[in-house]
C-alpha cells in the first residue's frame, strides 16, 4: 500500500510517516516544494503526477488568531487548494482522508457535536477549514473528513509545550476554564488516518466524522493534567474566556461526538492522558 501524505513536517504529518514504517505502509511525503497551497495549481499537478492508493492531506493553514487579518492565506491553503486536491484526485480515482476541526462549530450548548449537526464557524480559521471540507464534497472524490481538536504531539507547537515553557517561569498560571473540548495526541490522529486511508483503498465509502481523545476537560483541566503528568509544582487558576481575549472567538462547547466513527471502523476515541505520557516521555529523552 502507498500513500501520499501532504503536510509531512506538521504534528499530524510527522506521526504519519512515524507510523507508517511498522506498517509497511509506502509513504510519498510531498512537501512545499513539490505542493505549495498557497498556489493550487502546483497542488492539482503533484496530485496528477501521484501513483498511489490514497491520499492523507494533513496541510493546512493552523494559525487560528493571525488567521483574523490573513484570510486570504487561509482560504486559498484550507479552501482553494483542497478544492483543487479533490479534483485532481477524482480524475485519478485516488480517495482522499483530509483532516477538519472543531471550530467548524459555533460552540453552542453543552452536547457533543455530531457529523450532521448545522455548522457556524465563528473566525477566519474556521471558515476556511468549513469550506476547505465543502470543496473537497463538490470535487467529486471520493473521501473522508475526520474533524479533530486540541492537538499535541512532542514536535510543533502546541498546549502542551507552552505549558512546559510557562512552568520554567512561573508558580500560578491562569487558564480558561469555560472551554470545553477534548485533546488529541498527534500519534493517534496518524494512526486513525493511516487506517481510514485503507479503509478507503479498499472501496469502503468514506463521509464526515469526529475523532478525539477521551475523557472531555476543559483547557484549565488539561493544563492540571500536564503539570501533574510533568512533576511540576505550578498551579492553575481558572479564569473565564473573556479574561484571556484572542484576535479569534473560540467555540465554547468543542465536544465532538465521535460514536459514528467507531460504528463504522471499529476506531475508538483515543485516551489523551496516555498520549500525554508518551509525549512527556518523548521530550524529556
Ligand atoms: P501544523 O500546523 O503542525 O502543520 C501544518 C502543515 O501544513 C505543515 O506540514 C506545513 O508545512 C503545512 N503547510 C502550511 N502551509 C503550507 C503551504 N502553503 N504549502 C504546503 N504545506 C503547507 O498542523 P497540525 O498537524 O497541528 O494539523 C493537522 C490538521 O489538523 C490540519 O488540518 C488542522 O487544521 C487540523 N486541526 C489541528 C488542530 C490543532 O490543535 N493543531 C485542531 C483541530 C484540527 P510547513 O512546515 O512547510 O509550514
Amino acid at each position: 500500500m502507498k500513500i501520499a501524505l501532504f503536510g509531512t513536517t506538521g504534528q499530524v504529518g510527522t506521526e504519519v510517516l512515524r507510523a507508517a514504517r511498522p506498517l509497511n505502509v509506502e509513504i510519498d511525503a510531498i512537501g512545499r516544494e513539490r505542493a505549495d497551497f498557497m498556489l493550487p495549481d502546483t497542488v492539482s499537478s503533484a496530485v496528477r503526477a501521484l501513483e498511489v492508493d490514497a491520499i492523507i492531506n494533513a496541510a493546512a493553514y493552523t494559525a487560528v488568531d493571525k488567521a483574523e487579518t490573513e484570510p486570504e492565506a487561509a482560504g486559498l491553503i484550507n479552501q482553494e487548494s483542497v478544492g483543487a486536491l479533490g479534483r485532481a484526485a477524482a480524475a485519478s480515482g485516488i480517495p482522499v482522508v483530509h483532516i477538519s476541526t472543531d471550530y467548524v462549530f459555533s460552540g453552542e450548548g453543552t452536547r457533543p457535536w455530531t457529523p450532521d449537526d448545522p455548522t457556524g464557524p465563528l473566525g477566519v480559521y474556521g471558515k476556511s477549514k468549513l469550506a476547505g471540507e465543502m470543496a473537497l464534497a463538490d470535487s467529486g472524490a471520493r473521501h473522508l473528513i475526520l474533524r479533530t481538536a486540541w492537538v499535541f504531539s512532542a514536535h510543533g507547537g502546541n498546549f502542551v509545550k507552552t505549558m512546559l515553557r510557562l512552568a520554567e517561569t512561573k508558580a500560578e498560571v491562569s487558564i480558561v476554564s469555560d472551554q470545553f473540548g477534548s485533546p488529541t495526541p498527534a500519534a493517534a490522529i496518524a494512526g486513525a488516518c493511516l487506517s481510514l486511508a485503507k479503509s478507503l483503498a479498499d472501496g469502503e465509502a468514506g463521509g464526515t466524522y469526529h475523532f478525539v481523545g477521551a475523557p472531555d476537560t476543559s483547557w484549565a483541566g488539561f493544563a492540571r493534567e500536564i503539570f501533574a503528568q510533568a512533576g511540576k509544582p505550578t498551579t492553575v487558576t481558572d479564569i473565564p474566556t473573556s479574561a484571556f481575549p484572542t484576535a479569534a472567538a473560540r467555540p465554547a462547547n468543542s465536544r465532538l461526538d465521535c460514536s459514528s466513527l467507531y460504528r463504522d471502523f471499529g476506531i475508538a476515541r483515543p485516551d489523551w492522558k496516555a498520549g500525554l505520557a508518551d509525549v512527556l516521555k518523548e521530550l524529556d529523552s
